[in-house]
């Protein structure tokens, strides 16, 4: 079974967040499983492209509107991430280091799509399935079925997947010329609220939507940035899967970005030595327990929350408790990370940027990770946490209401709270610090989390379902 990935992000290519992350792994446990899947990209001008062999395996133009775009399609030559990695390149619109914010970044987006779609039809390729992931590809599904240009393709199955419904990639009506011709008795299909939105138009036109979480799916009837009310009416048409885990990244026995290895079952004195590499680096105290958050400092992820709620902590657990925080977004919160910890310089510290290695060193050597999200259509910080024995304090919302249990429940190992406000957060870093004085409970938690399967066998399964079930009569 041939399938195309479409996505904006792929690990190690390029990434952002949890898409990356997605799209890097699950392509490779399908290869695994025996299927024949490919994922295309646009180029980015990265470390990894500069440092990899790239044969061109395609040369051709599409039309913009009136600009005639010159187009690659480059083939990473080892299949060296455990499948076929394409890329399209775009001298002058899509061959730039930075995935997005570009001003011009409908032209990049729509122009990806046309560049995949041309290079599909006129090379003669037939996928079983084309899925495509975010807006970045949202319009792909209505294109191939409402566009002359296409009808070749026209009955090809596609999926498209929901890693984030807070970005639409919307844009006006003037735009419409930069799509090839189409049936304009459909343009009903791409619009919402009086423009082009091609998430809108993914939902309706694929064969079928999934969103990266059971309870995501129910909450965007309530909570989609203006979308509520399709995904009220789209709801049955869609399936939440749980994201899975790339057990060969995220390992805590082989991760050679940790300072010390899981080799013993000795898991206290093992997550001790990450630990005080940490602190040492921090310029915090080893022995107390250390609270950290990893991930964009945005609205969604409650990272505005943040500051106020440590400053509560560690004013009421004076000297008791650390706080390390990884995050790059919003200037403000930004700004009030780096307040706060110029005015607790000995128990908190804040990193401001992106840096992976530094992220899985905080997995192996925190005891908690806090995620106040509003919104969390996944959330993959929690699995790697859980894989690495740190014990997840999350707000009952999306992914993460599907995959922590608190440890007060039934076979629990997580900490939950329902609101993202300061006096929630408040209370769960309450329950941590008790915790953590209970070695012996915390041992026992630890060990029943990192027992925990969230690799993606399970989910890939579950796509693999979805696609037989587009298309029986390929296996
Ligand atoms: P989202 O995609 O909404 O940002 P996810 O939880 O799905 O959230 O995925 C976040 C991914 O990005 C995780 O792999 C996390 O470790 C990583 N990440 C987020 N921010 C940073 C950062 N500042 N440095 C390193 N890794 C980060």
């Amino acid at each position: 079974m041939r399938i195309f990935h479409l996505s904006a992000e792929c690990y190690p290519v390029a990434k952002v967040g949890g898409l990356a992350d997605v799209v890097g792994a699950l392509p490779k446990y399908q290869r695994l499983a025996g299927l024949d899947p490919a994922v295309v990209m646009p180029y980015y001008d990265r470390k990894f492209t500069r440092e990899n062999v790239f044969d061109t395996v395609f040369q051709s133009a599409t039309l913009l509107g009136t600009r005639r775009l010159y187009f690659e399609i480059l083939k990473e030559r080892t299949d060296k991430l455990g499948f076929e990695l394409y890329l399209v390149k775009i001298p002058g619109l899509i061959d730039r280091e930075n995935i997005y914010c570009y001003p011009d970044e409908t032209e990049q987006f729509i122009a990806f799509q046309l560049a995949f779609l041309d290079w599909i039809n006129y090379s003669q390729q037939s996928p079983d399935i084309i899925h495509c992931h975010d807006h970045h590809s949202g319009l792909v599904p209505f294109l191939l079925q409402y566009s002359k240009l296409y009808t070749r393709l026209a009955k090809t199955p596609t999926v498209f997947t929901l890693h984030n419904g807070q970005y639409h990639g919307a844009f006006g009506w003037d735009k419409l010329s930069y799509l090839p011709e189409i049936d304009l008795t459909k343009t009903g299909l791409l619009d919402w609220s009086g423009g082009i939105n091609p998430l809108a138009s993914a939902v309706r036109c694929a064969s079928k939507y999934t969103t990266v979480s059971p309870s995501y799916l129910e909450e965007l009837a309530v909570s989609a940035n203006g979308l509520e009310y399709l995904f009220f009416l789209e709801r049955s048409r869609g399936i939440g899967i749980i994201n899975g885990i790339d057990t060969e990244v995220w390992n805590p026995a082989t991760d050679p970005m940790i300072a010390e290895k899981y080799t013993s079952p000795k898991i206290a004195e093992w997550k001790q030595k990450n630990k005080e590499v940490l602190c040492t680096h921090f310029n915090l105290e080893p022995q107390k327990p250390l609270i950290s958050f990893i991930g964009r400092l945005v609205f969604e992820k409650g990272a505005d929350m943040l500051a106020g709620a440590i400053e509560r902590s560690l004013v009421e657990y004076e000297g008791k408790v650390n706080f390390l925080i990884l995050g790059a977004g919003d200037p403000d919160t930004e700004e009030s990370l780096q307040e706060l910890k110029e005015k607790f310089p000995k128990d908190c510290n804040v990193y401001i940027g992106y840096n992976e290695e530094l992220a899985h060193l905080v997995y192996a050597g925190a005891d908690f990770l806090l995620m106040p999200s509003r919104v969390e259509p996944c959330g993959l910080n929690q699995l790697y946490a859980l894989r690495y024995g740190t014990l997840p304090l999350v707000r009952s919302t999306g992914g993460l209401k599907d995959t922590v249990i608190d440890f007060g429940d039934k076979g629990g190992y997580g900490i939950r709270f329902n609101n993202t406000s300061v006096e929630d957060i408040d209370y769960a870093i309450t329950r941590a610090i008790v915790l953590f004085e209970d070695a012996k409970k915390l041992q026992t938690l630890r060990k029943r989390m990192m027992a925990l399967d969230f690799s993606w066998h399970i989910s890939a399964k579950q796509y693999m379902d979805l696609y037989k079930s587009l298309n029986p009569t390929t296996i």
